[in-house]
């Protein structure tokens, strides 16, 4: 760009300001630009010539990306309505697996719902809200209402889970393992089971308390 271009010379005097040392950031992005290059450990991009952008520009996507995937973690850890989430976070940047499966949209609606929605379901028109605030009113396990004691220990459930989830349940956790390591499915057929027991218990739970 032509130094006399008016773009450039308001660069150059956002530039200027920001060498003074008396810039105010909020209202000076080229200070913002600088100070987001530091952070990334990317400073020699400031002053680079545009072969050398161009050249390290695939490394300032993949630091970006990793920099903002961690403050997206650190805000779930600080969370209180997502910390559950955390131990749902899948290892490596990009959607979960399940999302990769081409899944029927209605399969992973339901799945998403557990993983995502705390202690709710949306389902066949009707919400069911988990209160793990309280007992579960549906059996006698005097066990709270959580997401957890629905795929885990609910009594009532008992049936499903085990032409179901059961197996999943031995196989991937132990008594100190969080229960949301069962939702963090890789393959189509695990997706299939738990949706099955997702379907099936959220039925009988629904026709349970419309009768009650
Ligand atoms: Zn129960």
């Amino acid at each position: 760009m032509g130094q006399d271009r008016y773009a450039r010379k308001c660069f150059d005097a956002l530039c200027d300001l920001d060498n003074t040392g008396n810039s105010m950031m909020k209202y000076n992005w080229a200070s913002q630009v600088k100070a987001c290059l530091t952070s990334l450990g990317l400073e020699k991009l400031w002053d680079a010539d545009i072969s050398t952008l161009y050249e390290l520009r695939p490394e300032f996507h993949a630091r970006t990306s990793m920099q903002q995937r961690e403050i997206d973690i650190e805000k779930v850890r600080n969370s209180e309505r997502l910390k559950y989430y955390e131990n749902c976070i899948p290892c490596e940047a990009g959607p979960a697996e399940y999302l990769k499966l081409n899944l029927p949209f209605h399969k992973s609606k339901m799945l998403s719902q557990a993983r995502l929605n705390g202690n709710q379901f949306y389902c066949e028109k009707f919400l069911h809200q988990l209160d793990d605030s309280q007992e579960c009113t549906l059996c006698n396990a005097y066990d709270r209402d959580s997401l957890e004691h629905f795929f885990i220990r609910c009594k009532i459930f008992a049936g499903t889970r085990s032409r179901t989830i059961m197996y999943y349940i031995h196989e991937h956790l132990n008594p100190h393992s969080p229960f949301q390591m069962l939702l963090n499915w890789e393959t189509a057929e695990e997706c299939n089971i738990f949706y099955t027991f997702i379907m099936e218990a959220l039925r009988l739970r629904r026709t349970l308390i419309e009768e009650s």
